[in-house]
């Protein structure tokens, strides 16, 4: 960046900091309070970096959301991958998962003690373990959003086209609309305004958030992860907030299309059926899985290796169900930054890159404006 460029950007910066200050002066003169929910564990981290909140007037609430798919996964999901590890199977893994606790253990313990779990970087690392180890199982932890969805499958239809036979996948995808209805329908919790997450958008449309628009009344804003991009979603959402008039606009047209990412998919619809799916601090949530087909079942590790997966057991004293759905902040569980550290984590959202209790330890910060995020 040049400084002609850094200039431009502290100006626009400037011109959203008083623009949301003016909204801010409106809503307190019409004594009202604007909760707003981000759903994205990138948003997350870049409102913790850039100390978003900080500026933010009194009447403008901004929480986090369900936004990272680390965090979401049920510790019985964890059980089993470590089963697998002892089991002796390659456990290929993107790194967050090692550290999350299962229910008694954790993938690093599991390593720890001999078993074999190989941290990647890219879906296509574990096609290339599989293709370099021919004698060997591997079972790739295949957890994430639609974002990460679409390069897992596109990863196992390489290994599909070239005769694979020794890799399979440990699924736990998750759908981000079905959490948002839920969330959305659920009467203890208000949501005014959704900043809809920039990558699950860019596979899945813009237009996957109409109905929390037009249905339930909900501005949504479609917003990237620079500081700049934030700023202009959360001025788009106080000005449909403010107008009494909910739409979904695509702050983000130069990744996102309206329609999503066809071709991404068209390979997805191929692979995978919706099923229901558990949600830690959400519960059941219909529809809100992406199961391998029947036809496809020989790359389920679940069907290929006999596992059968039982809900985990959660660490009693952890809110991460409680803080995912808005409902509180952080700070507001008593194990944060004491018993609960990035050093020593009790549960996944002090782990994970994108997890709400990290970055507020690791940024602090005006993070704990989640209490009132309540109806
Ligand atoms: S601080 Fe730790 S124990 Fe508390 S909710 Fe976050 S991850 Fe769970």
């Amino acid at each position: 960046m040049n400084y002609r460029d850094g200039f431009r950007r502290m100006e626009a910066a400037g011109h959203f900091r008083r623009r949301l200050a003016d909204h801010g002066r409106q809503l307190a003169r019409e004594g009202r309070v604007v909760r707003l929910m981000e759903v994205c564990g990138s948003h997350t981290m870049a409102i913790a970096r850039y100390a978003i909140r900080d500026f933010l007037p009194a009447g403008i609430r901004l929480v986090s959301g369900p936004g990272c798919p680390v965090c979401v996964t049920d510790p019985g999901y964890l059980d089993a991958a470590i089963e697998l590890a002892d089991r002796g199977v390659i456990v290929s893994t993107f790194g967050d998962m090692v550290r999350v606790p299962g229910s008694r253990s954790t993938l690093a313990q599991a390593r720890a003690e001999g078993g074999r779990v190989e941290v990647c970087y890219s879906p296509m690392s574990a096609l290339e373990l599989a293709r370099n180890h021919p004698a060997s199982e591997v079972v790739f932890l295949a957890v994430g959003f639609e974002t990460t969805v679409a390069p897992v499958i596109a990863m196992l239809d390489a290994a599909v086209s070239q005769g694979i036979g020794n890799l399979s996948l440990l699924t736990a995808f998750k759908r981000i609309p079905p959490a948002l209805a839920a969330l959305i329908s659920d009467p203890g919790i208000r949501i005014d305004g959704l900043l809809c997450p920039a990558h699950v958008s860019a596979i899945i449309g813009a237009d996957a958030y109409l109905p929390f628009a037009e249905t339930h009344g909900v501005a949504c804003v479609v917003a990237g992860f620079e500081p700049l991009d934030i700023l202009l979603g959360l001025d788009g959402l106080l000005q449909q907030y403010l107008s009494g008039k909910a739409r979904v606009d695509n702050q983000y047209a130069r990744v996102v299309k309206p329609g999503g990412n066809r071709q991404a998919l068209a390979l997805m619809d191929r692979y995978l059926l919706p099923g229901d799916a558990s949600w830690r601090g959400l519960g059941t949530i219909p529809a809100s899985a992406l199961n391998l087909r029947p036809e496809f079942s020989r790359f389920d590790a679940g069907n290929r290796h006999g596992l059968i997966l039982q809900p985990g057991r959660l660490n009693p004293g952890c809110l991460c169900g409680e803080i995912l759905k808005g409902k509180l902040a952080p700070e507001e569980c008593p194990l944060f930054g004491g018993a609960c550290h990035p050093d020593r984590p009790l549960g996944p959202c002090m782990v994970s890159s994108e997890g709400n209790c990290a970055a507020a330890f690791r940024y602090g910060g005006k993070v704990g404006m989640a209490s009132g995020v309540c109806a």
